[in-house]
């Protein structure tokens, strides 16, 4: 997710110029939530879940 045209609630500055505390707190809030930052952490893990799942049974085919 971009940050580079979210104006902020407080001040009506870009967040990303970091005029006022809110601004800064999305921003590095943003910045650390990376590629991913819009999948939760328990998204990710599901996904990864059904991931080994298919993998296991694909395996399991394999072998029988
Ligand atoms: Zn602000």
């Amino acid at each position: 997710m971009t940050y580079d045209r979210l104006v902020c609630a407080n001040c009506a500055a870009p967040v990303a110029e970091g005029r006022c505390p809110v601004c800064r707190a999305n921003r590095e809030r943003l910045q650390q939530e990376g590629p991913f930052g819009g999948m939760s952490p328990v998204m990710l893990l599901a996904l990864l879940v059904a991931l080994i799942a298919t993998l296991a049974m694909f395996a399991a085919y394999r072998t029988a």
